[in-house]
């Protein structure tokens, strides 16, 4: 071993450490389900470079994860054969938080321990968490491929600081050793492990093991000899990756539980499908919906998603080429028996077999959403709250879905009353009048505005409902939807109105006369107003309000301007 170097972590590391430590108090036993699947995920790692190089594996081929107490020393090990670490990797990843918007997450939570614990559990506390129960944390690793002699220590108490030495370890692998919290030591138990390892970490597909201890010879109740048995490891979970087994054998507490690995979520899934397609291509896919956004949702960057493996080898996260963006919500797998096992992100952007996947998964999510809109409408509210501002992007970024996409829309209507965004496109037109043939919609800063707008009162006057749309984004999917179920979309604050059949004769008797009334009033108005507006109209729009600005059928809407405006355009 030489010298321990002393180093700091970085401060968002610091920071997050004192919130989790903090806020996670009675959900101190995940950090066995963090460091376990950490384990399995460098197996799985090591498992895919030895495609190419099965030296790797050396003469250690058997990967496992390996659990064990020791009750003097008050530590727990949490050992595997896996991929293991270099001098630099430990430096970074046991030193820094890689994500992106780390930040800006830790300046969202409030100190608040049920809030934080929540956003904290869709952090993905990872690795750090072993400092709910520890304190003083060991890590020693040996990089598969590395030699012996090229061991990395580190260790830190988890106060700002760790060290990190170069030390000879024999065996591949990662080996972490928990040092025991006084307030921690009831995990100092064999069977409390083993009941938690089944809980969490039943799925992995890589055994996870606990020691047995040796039964000397003795003699059964009968007077008969039982035989002494030796000391063994013993797998304790039952080893077979989950999406593989037959649906009608999993239960519901099992896909949970396998979401909460995969998605690092505390909560349950609001939903989710698996299945397993035969035919042309063949891939098993489990995808879920969880309850509440992620907190890194609207960074459209950190697709953190769709797990891609091949004939049940990992062979990477985040695969963002089987979901669409609006769905990038959606957590879980793919399984393939087609693609190459040396597949690469980029071949996978230009693939028919992964193409033909996406868009099997995509309709498999948008029929999975309309089933629930339909079976569960307050649950679905419920994920039209979380979600329902990404689903938005949909109509833009996928023309051949949009109808489907429609459908999942909700919206805020003159209809009722509220601003929630409960009413559905088929709604609308359930209650259109007898001769309408278009959806009336306003795009609005707020709900307020858009309601108040003086453009509803015709419609209002009228007895016509009108959507009330005031997200950010709804300009932008205005611009994308031009008809659902074959009624036209038309904005209320645009261009010449036209009510078309529903206005009766007498009334463009009336609206005629009323033109040729304000001829005069029309032309001092355009004279006065001159280049800062393209025309002036009389309208019969208006009921109460003696005025409102209008845009031409095929110029940008205010609300669009605005919105290039703040772009910077
Ligand atoms: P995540 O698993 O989400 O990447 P973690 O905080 O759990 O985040 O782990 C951080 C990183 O540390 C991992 O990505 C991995 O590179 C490394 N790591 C952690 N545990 C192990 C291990 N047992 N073997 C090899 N690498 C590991
Ligand atoms: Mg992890």
């Amino acid at each position: 071993t030489t010298q321990a170097e002393k180093h700091g972590f970085q401060t968002e590391v610091k920071q997050l450490l004192q919130l989790m430590i903090h806020s996670l108090y009675s959900n101190k036993e995940i950090f066995l389900r963090e460091l376990v699947s950490n384990a399995s995920d460098a197996a799985d790692k090591l498992r895919f470079k030895a495609l190419e190089n099965d030296a790797l594996l050396e003469t250690d081929a058997d990967l496992h994860v390996r659990v064990s107490v020791n009750k003097d020393a008050n530590t727990i090990t949490i050992s595997d054969n896996g991929i293991g670490m270099t001098r630099d990797e430990v430096m970074t990843n046991l030193g820094t938080i890689a994500k992106s918007g780390t930040k800006e997450f830790i300046s969202q939570l409030s100190g608040d321990q049920s809030k934080d614990s929540r956003l904290i559990g869709q952090f993905g506390v990872g690795f750090y968490s072993a400092f709910i129960v520890a304190d003083n944390v060991t890590v020693r690793t040996r990089a598969a491929g590395a030699d012996k002699a090229h061991g990395v220590e580190w260790k830190s108490a988890g106060d700002g600081e760790f060290t990190v030495a170069d030390i000879e370890k024999t065996a591949r692998g990662t080996d972490i050793i928990l040092h025991l919290k006084d307030e921690a030591k009831e995990f100092a138990d064999e069977w409390k492990l083993r009941q938690i390892i089944n809980t969490y970490s039943d799925h992995l597909s890589i055994p996870v093991q606990m020691y047995k201890e040796p039964t000397p010879e003795s003699e059964g109740p009968d007077g008969e000899t039982v035989p002494a048995t030796p000391g063994e490891w013993e797998t304790i979970n039952s080893g077979q990756a989950l999406w593989t087994r037959d649906k009608s054998e999993i239960s519901d507490d099992e896909y949970k539980e396998f979401y909460k690995t995969v998605a690092h979520d505390f909560d349950e899934p609001l939903l989710w499908s698996h299945n397993k397609v035969e035919g042309k291509h063949e891939y098993t896919s489990l995808l879920y919906v969880p309850k509440r956004a992620p907190w890194d949702l609207w960074n459209r960057d950190s697709q953190k998603g769709i797990k891609l493996y091949v004939q049940r080898v990992f062979i990477m996260d985040d695969a963002e080429q089987f979901m669409p963006t609006y769905l990038r919500f959606v957590k879980g797998l793919i399984d393939s028996n087609d693609l190459p096992l040396n597949v690469s992100r980029e071949i996978l952007q230009d693939n028919r077999i992964s193409r033909s996947m996406r868009s099997a998964s995509t309709k498999k999510v948008l029929s999975m959403l309309s089933k629930l809109a339909k079976n569960e409408p307050e649950e679905y509210a419920q994920f039209w709250d979380n979600f329902g501002q990404v689903l938005k992007e949909g109509p833009a970024e996928d023309q051949g879905n949009v109808e489907k996409i429609a459908s999942l829309l909700r919206f805020a209507s003159s209809h009722g009353d509220s601003a929630e965004q409960r009413v559905s496109l088929d709604d609308y037109i359930a209650r259109m009048a007898d001769n309408q043939d278009k959806i009336y919609y306003i795009v609005a800063d707020s709900y307020a505005a858009a309601k108040n707008n003086p453009a509803l009162e015709i419609f209002r006057k009228k007895g016509i409902e009108v959507l009330l749309l005031s997200d950010r984004i709804d300009e932008w999917l205005m611009s994308h939807l031009h008809d659902y179920n074959e009624k036209s979309f038309q904005s209320v604050t645009r261009g010449d109105l036209d009510l078309g059949d529903m206005d009766d004769e007498a009334s463009k008797k009336a609206h005629e006369e009323t033109e040729k009334a304000f001829e005069g009033t029309v032309e001092r108005f355009t004279k006065a107003l001159g280049e800062q507006v393209k025309s002036v109209r009389v309208t019969h729009r208006l009921t109460d309000s003696p005025a409102c600005i209008v845009t031409d059928e095929n110029d940008m809407s205010t609300q669009m301007a605005k919105l290039m405006e703040a772009a910077g355009q």
